[in-house]
């Protein structure tokens, strides 16, 4: 008999999630909802923004009640349907669980998926889903970059800001990534087309101010924030005039039990620039057109993704904390089927 596991919120992470925050449990499979369908999940995409859903704290989405399995985009196919329009065995991507199957009600997120476009059908969950197209919209609806600018990019390595350089090449910018450790910093330049890789690892607020300054005398025109913290305390005190920040992400407070806080606020104001908070959640009807960007630039070899593809829903929680150790090279991805 078809078994359904699934990994499930226990309770409530106090800082840094541990393994009796979860449980991985077996249920049967369930039936398809009327009007929908049953989804078999095939891959799962591992995002920071879970942990910030896990907390029951004012967000964009509700926090994922206690005992539901953990929300998650999945690519998978139809297993069984009770909507014509999704037949069993068709592709589709959509906000599901991690879970071997879950239930659909279509609408929202949900779509059918061509995947003979790609080598993968993950490839819907890194460049050519939402965390590629994060970088698309932010850099280039939020950000507007011009030729000859400087953009700085934290989280430079990971999924979001390797795209970002790269996006940033191509319009032409002076593009500066700050990432952990010099493997990372290498890939930066070696392989995401960065000009300049600042490793923030172990640098207090000023040292890692004069690193940036060195590689930017004149100031940094955006910022495209991934990390928040002690790296944009340091991105802070070297904006040029007019900057503009895309507030994408703030990483290094997500399992912070006291949120510190951004403390150099002020160069904001000092520098005229302009902070935007940036969910891609406000592009999702533009996501045809920016997919067939990408897939173009892809294709052409103008931008690479790199993915991580951790095996197993078993395997959920060190795959997850990957995120936090910065373990993971390129986007999170959890296989839960062959
Ligand atoms: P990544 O692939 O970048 O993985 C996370 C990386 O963050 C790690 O590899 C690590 O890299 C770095 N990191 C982890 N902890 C810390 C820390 N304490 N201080 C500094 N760096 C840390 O993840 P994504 O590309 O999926 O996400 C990047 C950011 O984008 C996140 O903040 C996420 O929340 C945000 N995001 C926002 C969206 C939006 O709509 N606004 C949509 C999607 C993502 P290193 O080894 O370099 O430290």
């Amino acid at each position: 008999m078809l078994e359904n596991r699934r990994f499930l919120l226990k309770r409530r992470p106090e800082g840094e999630p541990v393994p009796a925050d979860f449980d991985l449990v077996s249920e049967p499979v369930p039936e398809a909802p009327a009007g929908g369908f049953v989804v078999r999940n095939y891959f799962a995409s591992l995002d920071p923004a879970q942990r910030g859903w896990m907390d029951d704290v004012p967000s964009y989405m509700p926090p994922i009640a206690l005992g539901d399995a953990v929300r998650a985009t999945t690519v998978g196919r139809v297993h069984t349907s009770d909507n014509a329009d999704f037949k069993p065995g068709d592709w589709v991507m959509g906000l599901n669980a991690l879970e071997d199957y879950s239930p659909v009600m279509p609408g929202g997120f949900t779509s059918a998926i061509d995947v003979s476009l790609v080598d993968s059908p993950s490839r819907f969950l890194s460049a050519m889903g939402a965390v590629g197209l994060t970088a698309y919209f932010g850099l280039l609806e939020v950000a507007k970059p011009q030729e000859g600018e400087t953009l700085l990019v934290s989280g430079a390595a990971g999924a979001v800001g390797s795209v970002v350089g790269q996006i940033g090449k191509i319009k032409g910018c002076r593009t500066i990534g700050i990432a952990g450790g010099q493997d990372k910093c290498r890939k930066l330049t070696e392989r995401y087309g960065y000009d300049v890789a600042i490793d923030y690892k172990g640098k207090d607020v000023d040292t890692l101010a004069e690193e940036i300054r060195a590689a930017a005398p004149d100031g940094v025109n955006m910022i495209f924030e991934n990390v928040g913290g002690d790296v944009m305390d340091a991105e802070l005190m070297n904006l040029a005039k007019h900057a503009r920040i895309v507030l994408c992400g703030l990483i290094s407070e997500y399992n912070a039990p006291e949120k510190l806080g951004v403390r150099n606020l002020w160069q904001v104001l000092a520098q005229e620039a302009t902070i935007h908070g940036y969910l891609i959640s406000a592009y999702v009807d533009r996501f045809a057109e920016g997919g067939a960007q990408m897939a173009e630039w892809m294709a052409a070899g103008k931008v690479v993704m790199d993915e991580d593809i951790q095996e197993g829903l078993e395997n959920a929680y060190p795959a997850f904390m990957r995120l936090f150790s910065g373990a993971n090279t390129g986007k999170l991805v959890l296989k839960i089927a062959e």
